[in-house]
């Protein structure tokens, strides 16, 4: 048995078809995860982390049961960062509570904003690091076996019968982010198989279910907060001042991105996923890190997400900073209603300035993703339409966009839509942590239940609303479809072939 002072598991959802087939989906673990790890290690503690998805994709039979035959570990810390993952994080923590004496602790956004529903109602779960857990986690490992508990920033913990907060606040600022190392992968278990399954967070229901053989990812953050709030986002301004108190973005040195994507590469990851846009009208962070990396010849791909258009000359820099082959930018229109995307997003563009961007990253050969939602605030199935119509535009002019995609806008907890429903004509079907448990509970065991969405708006009920991004990728992929056969097979056997399919139906 090998005594650890601290074992972190990662959660996954588990979705069972009707075939009774176990699908894992939502496989991307936070990316703090590594650099707690890391942090304690550097600090002396033993550490080890297993993402339990990734275990059972190499072993079918893998449980967490079999973990606690060769550890002993003091402190269990599982994230519990995206609801989603709200009933795999509680089934384990159950296990854990079983099998050992270890104290579990919960962390993440969602574990922050249910804290004192999940304490309350299960006892497997000892205490909630609310918000950030750098020092909160330092110092439970060093007062946990004293009983100090209260010492322990930003914990929440059960004291006998009654729940307790502990005095202490600590919110990390930039110094702090600094201390941290993203590139420490051997503390995680079979580490090479989490970056090829990483490169989506679908898992086995995505197009690369066996992950990626050409493309590798690495995860690391920029930086933490928002200066914005979308009405359908749980990570923007207000949401950070709840969860975290922080009420300003704060970045990670460029020198210290730079070391890492610089270790990345050593490591032979080939692109890492960006996505901290924060200040959209004053990007000079990015160009001054851009000319560094360039500087250091630092030969790696970026996915990176845009939160609002760029001009044409981030777009060119963009182009020449990263490895052309793993690079893509994402860019997040929600709608193709101007009227709707302004009641529903944080930083306006219109249709025009959109095909203006799209011109620019045409010209600069950029691959672009783009990415469309229904359910936005005070759509309409007619507003819809406008996002159907704009997205055929879009593939017939603009070849370089490889990825155009819609789904359900969700619904997370702490959100402006979840806090105040009325105001953004919403209603909520639920609203406890118990809810977003047995929803995946459900899904786990292949049940049904009873809401995938947690709302409906004003205007569309939620059947309506999935529907609308079904109808979407169906007419979207029919488009790129005859779009294909019509370069292969020319223009006018193209219009032959489709007069005979009119003419047979
Ligand atoms: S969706 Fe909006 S609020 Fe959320 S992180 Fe992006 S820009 Fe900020």
């Amino acid at each position: 048995m090998k005594e650890l002072d601290c074992l972190f598991l990662h959660p996954t959802t588990h979705i069972k078809s009707p075939e009774g087939v176990d699908h894992l989906t939502n496989v991307v673990m936070p990316v703090g995860t590594i650099a707690l790890a890391d942090l304690l290690d550097r600090e002396g503690y033993g550490v080890r982390i297993f993402h339990t998805g990734v275990e059972q994709r190499r072993d079918r039979a893998f449980s967490v049961e079999s973990l606690f035959k060769k550890y002993d570990a003091s402190v269990v810390g599982i994230d519990l960062h995206w609801y989603v993952h709200a009933y795999d994080a509680i089934r384990i923590a159950n296990i854990v509570k079983k099998l050992s004496n270890a104290f579990v602790v919960l962390g993440g956004f969602t574990a922050t904003f249910f804290a004192e529903e999940i304490l309350s109602r299960f006892n497997s779960v000892d205490g909630v690091i609310c918000g950030d857990a750098e020092i909160p986690l330092l110092e439970l490992l060093a007062h946990r076996s004293s009983g100090g508990l209260d010492r322990v920033p930003n914990l929440l913990y059960r004291d006998g019968e009654s729940l307790k907060r502990s005095k202490g606040k600590y919110i990390a600022d930039a110094s702090d982010l600094d201390k941290l190392s993203y590139s420490n992968l051997s503390l995680l278990e079979n580490s090479d198989e989490y970056s090829k399954v990483s490169i989506s967070q679908c898992g086995d229901v995505g197009p690369f279910a066996l992950g990626s053989e050409l493309k590798t990812q690495g995860w690391f953050s920029m930086g933490r907060g928002c200066s914005m709030d979308c009405p359908y986002c749980g990570g923007g301004r207000n949401a950070y001042q709840i969860l975290t108190g922080r009420d300003a973005p704060i970045f990670h040195s460029k020198e210290r991105v730079v070391e890492t994507l610089t270790r990345f590469e050593e490591m032979k990851i080939s692109s890492t996923y960006i996505h901290f846009d924060p200040y959209p009208t004053d990007r000079r962070y990015y160009r001054e890190l851009f000319a560094m990396i360039r500087d250091e010849r630092v030969d790696i791909g970026s996915q990176f997400g845009l939160w609002a258009l760029s001009d044409r000359d981030f777009l060119m820099d963009f182009r020449r900073t990263f490895n052309p082959l793993y690079s893509t930018i994402s860019l997040f229109p929600r709608s193709g209603s101007e009227h709707i995307r302004k009641l529903n997003t944080s930083f306006y563009y219109d249709n025009e300035e959109l095909l203006r961007w799209l011109s620019d990253a045409k010209h600069e050969t950029i691959p672009t993703e783009l990415y469309f939602t229904s359910g936005l605030s005070w759509e309409t199935e007619r507003d819809f339409e406008e996002t159907i119509q704009l997205s055929k535009k879009i593939i017939e002019e603009y070849p370089m966009v490889v990825t155009l995609g819609c789904y359900p806008i969700e619904l997370e907890p702490c959100c402006p839509r979840f806090l105040s429903p009325k105001d953004w004509g919403v209603t909520l079907k639920f609203r406890k942590f118990l809810d977003y448990y047995d929803t995946f509970k459900g899904y786990a065991n292949g049940l049904p239940v009873s809401s995938r969405l947690v709302y409906e708006t004003d205007h569309l009920s939620e059947s309506q609303i999935i529907e609308l991004s079904q109808r979407f990728n169906k007419i979207i992929s029919s488009t790129y479809y005859d779009k294909w056969q019509k370069l292969m097979l020319g223009e006018k056997i193209f219009e032959l072939r489709q007069e005979e399919k009119s003419s047979v139906s």
